[in-house]
């Protein structure tokens, strides 16, 4: 039998920091409330710095609307706000924070400075809080806003600490945290700093596709259709994928309710289900989905964390989402069903395509036919009719002998076949042929050495990465090594990236090697390769000549599997005469 023990009321100190464990369990969510704050006081630009994935230091520095000096005390007691006047407030909250729990919480577990001056005050204030000891406010020099740093963070709280990852882990949940309230806020600019290095920048121009290119990088976010129904009391914006452009898990949907980034499984499961029968089985879209709604709509005061919400009405919340981006899948699908799919290359054709950025391409200089490449003009019928094999060619996965015709959009080769026309596209074309060839070079991989050794940065990740794939970038045409902690010295590349920014293609093998690094050398060899042909090949939006167009074709044709890019697009539709 167990013995009633006493009751007791806890001590305040105890008592806060059980209820900080709530807001701030790792540095990404300090990160994610200084941020918050930040957004609330109305600034353009935030700068965010950790060292140590946050466990020394997280500093957030904005010019926002700054704390007058006789109210910064008060910013840290529990329950303090301005963002509430009365409990009626909080049925139609429209700011980020609102509970007045976050700075008592983060000053209660780590030490805290804070500096902040309104622009219309002549002097600023300044004041330490030591794990719930506070210090006087003194008066100091700053620029109109307010930076707030907090350092070792749950010093005293070693049971929490154990719980935290590893610096590197911590680091990539901060980026994570800035990329989504970067995406929810492209008017401010985002810097984010790790180990002094920057590692993130978003330019606040208010576009969202800017914010989409600063997080997802500039390829992906090219491809990203808008998503846009702004009427009605669910208006849903924001950036959704092609259906060729899918990823592994749901972890790429974005989801955020009146600029506040929200989870919710039902949602993203309703954004999903907008791609029915445009997906391959077990891949997710790629989303940001900003909703607004009335906030009397929406119940944010759900969890301390504030990323849960209850809609009054989550059916409609759902149906309106899955509606705005069914809506943009169909719409930049292709017209009619047209085999294997281009995707809907919506962007390119309506005009985005991307200015050239590098020299014409190298097509192979090999020159020989195709096997059965009889091929002789525009009229000749006969081979298409009794061929029985489609406007794909009688091969299975391989495609005929093609004659171009000509480009539309810088992006597509328009090319007769013997059953009809062909649209190819030509950067996935280009990636293909140069896969196939990095491939089959793999022993001796043409290298070019570069005029002067390049420094590239990196992050430790990426370090790790090159530390453990030092051979296999090696063998796929890299000359590289190590010059400081988080800089490699790059000397020459595999021949295909000539023209391209090198750096940046290196940055992205690595990146691409320490998310999911398989220990199997053949697989890197072949993750380097795809990596290195999507850096070097021919973009959308750069002109081909007519030649250059046949001697890509031939290449194509040449190549072990024609009709898919080595990410698994396609790079070839077809419409037969009929
Ligand atoms: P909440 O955000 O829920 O109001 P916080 O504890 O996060 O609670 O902040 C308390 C108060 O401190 C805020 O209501 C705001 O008035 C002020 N404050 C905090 N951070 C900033 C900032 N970066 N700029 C201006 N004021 C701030
Ligand atoms: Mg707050």
């Amino acid at each position: 039998m167990i013995k009633p023990q006493p009751i007791r009321v806890l001590d305040p100190t105890t008592a806060s920091r059980i209820a900080a464990g709530e807001v701030v369990d790792r540095p990404a969510s300090v990160v994610k409330e200084l941020v918050e704050n930040s957004l609330d006081a109305g600034a353009h630009t935030i700068r965010i710095e950790v060292a140590s994935g946050g466990k020394k230091l997280i500093r957030v520095a904005d010019d926002g609307c700054g704390i007058p000096p006789h109210q910064v005390a008060v910013a840290f007691a529990r329950h303090a706000t301005s963002k509430l006047a009365t409990a009626a407030d909080l049925d139609k909250v429209a700011t980020l924070g609102f509970r007045g729990e976050a700075l008592a919480a983060i000053a209660a577990v780590a030490r805290v400075t804070i500096l902040t001056r309104p622009g219309d005050s002549a002097t600023g204030a300044r004041l330490r809080v030591d794990a719930g000891d506070i210090h006087d406010v003194e008066p100091a020099g700053a620029p109109p806003g307010t930076v707030l740093t907090v350092e070792d963070l749950f010093r005293k709280l070693p049971a929490r600490q154990k719980f935290l990852a590893s610096d590197a882990a911590e680091a990539r949940r901060v980026t994570e945290i800035v990329g989504r309230y970067a995406l929810a806020h492209p008017e401010c600019a985002f810097t984010l700093v790790r180990g002094g290095r920057r590692s993130f920048a978003s330019p606040g121009t208010g576009d969202l596709k800017d914010a989409a290119a600063a997080v997802f990088g500039r390829d992906v976010a090219d491809e990203l259709l808008p998503v846009a129904s702004p009427h009605g009391p669910i208006a849903v914006d924001g950036l959704t994928s092609p259906p060729h452009l899918h990823r592994a898990t749901r972890k790429h949907i974005a989801l955020f309710v009146n600029r506040r980034w929200i989870r919710d499984q039902a949602l993203a499961f309703a954004v999903v289900q907008a791609y029915h029968t445009f997906l391959p089985k077990g891949r997710f879209p790629l989303a940001v989905i900003l909703i607004q709604i009335p906030a009397g709509e929406v119940d944010v005061n759900v969890h301390p964390a504030k990323t849960e919400v209850r809609f009054r009405d989550p059916r409609a919340v759902f149906a309106a989402a899955q509606a705005a981006v069914r809506r943009t899948v169909v719409g930049g699908a292709p017209v009619a069903p047209l085999g294997e799919g281009l995707g809907p290359g919506a962007a390119p054709w309506a005009g985005q395509g991307r200015p050239p950025d590098r020299g014409v391409p190298r097509p192979g200089a090999r020159g020989r036919r195709p096997p059965g490449g009889q091929w002789t003009g525009a009229a000749d019928a006969t081979i298409a009719e009794g061929s029985g094999g489609g406007p794909y060619g009688d091969t299975e996965g391989r495609i005929p002998p093609l004659r171009p015709l000509g480009q539309v959009a810088a992006t597509y080769i328009v090319a007769e076949g013997p059953d009809g026309i062909y649209i190819v596209d030509q950067h996935a074309a280009h990636e293909r042929v140069l896969f196939d060839r990095l491939v089959a070079r793999a022993e001796d991989p043409p290298v070019q050495g570069l005029l002067e050794p390049l420094a590239v940065e990196t992050a430790p990740a990426g370090m790790a990465a090159f530390e453990a794939h030092a051979q296999d970038l090696v063998a796929a045409g890299f000359d590289l090594e190590a010059f400081g902690p988080t800089t490699l010295l790059l000397r020459a590349v595999p021949d295909v990236l000539v023209g391209g920014d090198p750096a940046a293609a290196l940055v992205e093998v690595l990146d691409d090697l320490a998310e999911g690094a398989s220990p199997v050398a053949r697989a890197v060899d072949r993750r380097i390769a795809a990596v290195v042909c999507k850096r070097g090949s021919v973009k959308a939006g750069q002109s081909l000549s007519t030649e250059e167009m046949r001697a890509l074709l031939r290449d194509l044709e040449a190549t072990a599997a024609p009709r898919t890019c080595p990410h698994g697009r396609s790079t070839v539709i077809a419409l037969s005469r009929q």
